[in-house]
């Protein structure tokens, strides 16, 4: 069956809407995307200045902001990677251990 030229202008104003709809999606995507970085970024200045006005980790000290992480449903609000990750494991830091006992002489059983 042949075309007219009419026929083929519809099927391709057809093509370009359908690339246009599909292009409308995408760029929608896109600004969401765009959105929850700047929203990821947002989030993490407020970390950072929260860690720069408290400081240290509450449980060794470390002032390097690097390590810290801020736990605001922890009861230690700001701990460092370590001491956060000894608590998850540990259920005690080993910094604690020693701070109680004096002397670290493992961790406690458990
Ligand atoms: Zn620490
Ligand atoms: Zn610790």
């Amino acid at each position: 069956m042949e075309r007219t030229i009419e026929q083929e202008k519809e099927r391709k104003r057809k093509i370009h809407r359908k690339w246009h709809r599909r292009n409308r999606v995408s760029e929608r995507l896109r600004r969401k995307a765009n959105y929850l970085k700047e929203k990821a970024k947002r989030e993490d200045l407020k970390q950072k200045i929260a860690l720069e006005n408290i400081g240290n980790c509450t449980c060794c000290g470390e002032d390097n902001i690097k390590f810290l992480r801020l736990h605001p449903t922890e009861p230690n609000p700001i701990l460092c990677y370590n001491c956060y990750w000894a608590n998850r494991v540990y259920g005690i830091c080993p910094h604690e251990v020693v701070k109680k006992e004096g002397v670290y002489y493992g961790m406690p059983e458990m």
